[in-house]
């Protein structure tokens, strides 16, 4: 008889969210107290009075970060910021974080001490505690995995799911910086390789590149809503563009949205940057991924209560499912919101 040929699915066939997807479907929960699992930018954990908030991400030499051109230093803040920023995803604060560690001999106890000044700085700037880890050693370069603690109220937990009709479309800050912080860095690293004596030139980027080197967390966009007394409906952090967020928004909330290509805030610094690649600063924001600001929705009658924040931008609204999701351009055109995150396995999905 013949044997049934097994089905074998390389990696590049699946995006990253398939993946975990394909991984994570049958996975069953035992107990009451876990209140979210798998699925949005943290798990929500029922601590008596309190919601627990657990967040992990993990950030790998190579792929995350190249430590030709990124100070140890940085990489140990942004390793910890890239955490904090999913448990304020959830309207929630960062309290503790254990920090795991591998590395190879190539690096010193100096080196490594660079970069625990960089985690340290972290914590003391968020007030969020260093409780433990593990250390082991590595054959191909650097990896570093943070999981972080945090803490809110329990009915103050905002989910990627409650978008509501007519929800205001909100996003902190601007984007598409860190994008092209890094198209920076590459381009002044691949001009380095290949002529002997090249000096980098990052004079003028010192916006785009700390976006990209040292970014930091909307801790000011949760205390903004405690003070006034303000619920999002539905928020996430952006860490893979614009887009791709704003669908995760959307079909977890079942709905569509209407967003608009002027109120998209891009930094003018991100604009001159881009001209400079001949990219248009928009497909930065959208698809461009590492800006760690937070897009949420909130219902229309708290419009009086953002639209004084500078830091907040209105970009849309969210709309019936049935009307889809789209971006109205500038010549009042429409188009239909696409994910083109990155993708950890080479090809955009
Ligand atoms: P974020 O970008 O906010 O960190 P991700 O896109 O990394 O979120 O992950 C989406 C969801 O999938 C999260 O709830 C995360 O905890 C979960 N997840 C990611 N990878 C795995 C995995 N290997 N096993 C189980 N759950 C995972
Ligand atoms: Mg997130």
């Amino acid at each position: 008889m013949a044997e049934r040929e097994k089905k074998i699915t390389e990696l590049k066939e699946l995006g990253e969210f398939q993946l975990i997807e394909a991984l994570t479907k049958d996975v069953q929960l035992y107990h009451k107290s876990t209140i979210k699992g798998i699925g949005d930018d943290a798990a929500i954990i029922d601590a008596g009075d309190k919601a627990m908030v657990v967040t992990t991400d993990m950030l790998m030499e190579g792929i995350h970060f190249n430590l030709v051109y990124t100070p140890l230093r940085h990489l140990g803040y942004k390793a910890a910021i890239v955490n904090f920023s999913d448990i304020y995803a959830m309207n929630a604060k960062p309290k503790q974080m254990v920090v795991s560690l591998a590395v190879s001999g190539k690096f010193t106890l100096e080196t490594l001490q660079e970069l625990y000044a960089g985690l340290k700085l972290a914590c003391d700037t968020y007030q969020v505690d260093l409780v433990g880890g593990d250390t082991t050693s590595s054959m191909t370069g650097m990896a570093i995995s943070i999981t972080v603690i945090g803490e809110t109220e329990k009915d103050k937990v905002t989910y990627r799911s409650g978008a509501k009709v007519n929800d205001l479309i909100c996003v902190s800050g601007d984007l598409g910086a860190a994008y092209l912080g890094l198209q920076i860095l590459e381009r002044e690293n691949k001009l380095f390789e290949q002529h002997k004596g090249f000096q980098p030139n990052l004079e003028g980027y010192d916006y785009v590149l700390k976006r990209q080197l040292k970014p930091e967390a909307r801790k000011d966009m949760i205390d903004f809503f405690a003070e006034q007394g303000l619920q999002p409906t539905s928020m996430i952090d952006i860490s893979d563009g614009l887009s791709s967020e704003l669908l995760h928004i959307c079909s977890q909330s079942d709905v569509g949205c209407k967003i608009f290509q002027n109120k998209v805030p891009v930094e003018e610094r991100a604009e001159i940057a881009a001209a400079e690649f001949n990219i248009e600063p928009l497909i930065c924001a959208l698809n461009g991924g590492e800006d760690y600001e937070l897009l949420f929705t909130i219902p229309l009658e708290n419009y009086d209560k953002v639209i004084h924040n500078k830091e907040i931008s209105i970009i849309g609204h969210i709309t019936d499912k049935s009307e889809g999701r789209y971006m109205i351009t500038e010549a009042d055109t429409a188009i239909e919101l696409r994910a083109q995150g990155w993708n950890a396995y080479g090809e955009t999905d």
